[in-house]
């Protein structure tokens, strides 16, 4: 999420320097964007917008200073406003911090700072670090102490870049959250991401978690949290300065496959005390819902299938309803909470049905990945799936972070026997998502049906929507003919489109009476001679009747969703890919779809 960049050494450029290098990092989406630089005092300017806003704002205005630091929001904590944009301050403005990622303990920190005194002029995590430096500073530590001081007391994930007046250095940090140093002759770099700084140079180094950087006039050092020096190696890029944006993958879509891992990582960050068995979402109160209704569309629509899954299972009476559908015969609603998921926030279809919602005076919530949305705004709850900018048109990190936000909205709001178990699953899932991705045998059955003219999906359950999901993927970024079916209705009709040239992917996990059903469904359709592609945990017998298997480790079955899900998406990709299509931006399709 968002963009840091600073740099040393550039002289009279540094302000282009830092401009230029927040445009290479646009793609990673932001919602404001600041730069301030050091010199005898700080300068800085910032505004919620686009980079051409601060371009705007800057016009007029020469800062004055040899090294400094930018950022590109993407807000968390707090709408997109001027005052939440970064840098931030502290009391005296001697100090300014830019910042990406989650701080979690920042609420104890700024009550603990406002008791002693600090005043804040923003509604972010981030502003707890400055003044946590000012203390620092004013105990009489040196910037460079004050700066590992301050960063000793925060929990969560960051990446920090932080200029202090009279101290011409940018300091640094990161946990969790990705930093490269750029080195060149006479000028250092540091960055969210290489493309900030590739037109100047392709030296790296990689900063890892816990490390500290110094960059200054006598070049840059990494220490540790004790200050120990560590030694780094200085890596060459070989990436050519316009592909960067995708870390080196061919399409932002793969890039974004591959970020689920750390994008749960950051959905469930401080949610979830599982010493306890708890759920804790910040701004949701106390809401027991007795009834849900979910209103989404596209991918969305198929988290909303889960979710309303996942309430069901607790004995609360609840239905996904498609958004533009909703709005055309708004059901009774009675006391139920109204939810809506969607992405941008800013769907029109969704916005339009919670609005038919709240005219019958519903309480509504929002489950979203974009903080100050329209949704967010008008709801009465926003739950955020903190997944990061996604750029591929076509959703894929996002629906796993719905799928497991709406998680912790369930285990939140309801009481389940099996609780603890939820959230020891939903624990592992990261790591067991890492390893479907690194494993996947995908890309070997896109190679063998990529010729196919059409493709089904079944599953059952929690994993009905997952073959929505991936039949949906496979025609939005493949352009062929897929569906998915629940895996109990393809004998009711479907099954006369099952031929010998039409793979069947069947999502079967458990080994329960679900799954024997299900595999029964396997066997009706490789009776047609009907290709099998069975994605499981093995606890079936499905693989008897597969010709392919894609494997996902033993879990509980609301995870295996998001996993045998991630084997559809990269099957999707490969197929895609093979066939040569726009695979980021797909024809006739938009990422945030604003009309009715
Ligand atoms: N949590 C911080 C905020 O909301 C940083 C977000 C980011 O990574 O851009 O301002």
């Amino acid at each position: 999420m968002c963009g840091i960049i600073g740099c040393v050494g550039r002289g009279a450029e540094t302000l282009d320097t830092l401009v230029h290098g927040l445009s290479k990092l646009e793609y990673r989406g932001y919602d404001s964007a600041g730069v301030a630089m050091a010199g005898d005092g700080i300068a800085l300017c910032k505004t919620a917008g686009e980079i051409d806003e601060l371009r705007g704002a800057l016009a007029d205005r020469s800062l004055a200073g040899s090294v400094g630091i930018g950022h590109t929001r993407w807000s968390t904590h707090g709408p997109p406003t001027d005052g939440n944009a970064h840098p931030h301050q502290d009391c005296h403005g001697d100090v300014a911090v830019v910042h990406n990622g989650i701080i979690e303990n920042y609420q104890r920190l700024r009550d603990e700072l406002v008791g002693a005194g600090h005043t804040f002029t923003s509604d972010t995590d981030t502003e707890v670090v400055p003044h946590l430096i000012e203390d620092a500073l004013e105990a009489g530590h040196d910037p460079e102490a004050a700066v590992r001081e301050a960063v000793s007391r925060l929990e969560g994930s960051y990446a920090i870049a932080a200029v202090v007046a009279g101290t011409e250095a940018v300091f640094a940090a990161r946990n969790d959250s990705p930093l490269v140093l750029g080195i060149d002759d006479g000028a250092t770099y540091l960055a969210s991401d290489v493309p900030a700084f590739r037109d100047f140079t392709d030296r790296v180094v990689y900063l890892a978690d816990g490390e500290f950087a110094r960059l200054d006039g006598d070049g840059w050092t990494v220490t540790d949290h004790s200050g120990d020096r560590v030694e780094k190696t200085v890596d060459t890029v070989d990436w050519d300065p316009e592909e960067t944006g995708k870390s080196g993958y061919d399409h932002f879509m793969l890039k974004e496959i591959h970020e689920q891992p750390r994008a749960l990582r950051q959905c469930l960050r401080g949610r979830v005390d599982e010493m306890a068995g708890s759920v804790d979402i910040d701004d949701l109160g106390d809401l027991s819902p007795t009834g849900v209704q979910f209103v989404a569309c596209g991918t969305s629509y198929h988290a909303a299938m889960y979710g309303a899954h996942l309430f069901r299972d607790a004995g609360i009476p609840a239905q996904a309803f498609l958004a533009s559908e909703y709005a055309t015969a708004t059901p009774p609603i009675g006391d139920a909470l109204v939810v809506g998921v969607t992405q941008s926030g800013e769907t029109a279809d969704t916005l339009s049905a919670l609005r038919a919602a709240r005219k019958r005076g519903a309480r509504t919530m929002v489950v979203t990945n974009t903080v100050g949305s329209t949704a967010a705004r008008e709801c009465d709850h926003a739950l955020y799936i903190r997944a990061g900018p996604e750029i591929g048109v076509a959703a894929s990190k996002t629906f796993s972070s719905q799928l497991a936000a709406l998680n912790l909205l369930a285990l939140g709001t309801t009481s389940t026997t099996d609780t603890r178990e939820i959230i020891a699953a939903l624990r592992d899932l990261p790591g067991d998502l890492q390893r479907v991705l690194d494993e996947s045998a995908a890309e070997a059955v896109a190679e063998t049906y990529v010729d196919s003219d059409a493709y089904f999906f079944i599953g059952r359950g929690y994993q009905y929507p997952v073959a929505l999901e991936g039949a949906l993927k496979m025609k939005e970024i493949t352009y062929k003919h897929a569906e998915g079916f629940a895996s109990g209705e393809l004998k009711h009709g479907p099954l006369a489109l099952v031929t010998e040239k039409t793979p069947v992917f069947a999502v079967v996990t458990g080994d329960g009476e679900q799954a024997r059903k299900t595999v029964g469904n396997v066997k009706e359709v490789e009776a047609r001679d009907a290709p099998v592609v069975a994605v499981t945990d093995g606890r079936s017998d499905v693989e008897r009747y597969a010709d392919h298997v894609l494997e996902i480790p033993e879990t509980h079955q609301r995870t295996a969703a998001v996993l045998a899900n991630a084997h559809l998406q990269m099957v999707s990709y490969h197929v895609a890919n093979k066939l040569g299509r726009n695979i980021d931006k797909p024809r006739n399709l938009a990422k945030s779809v604003t009309v009715e």
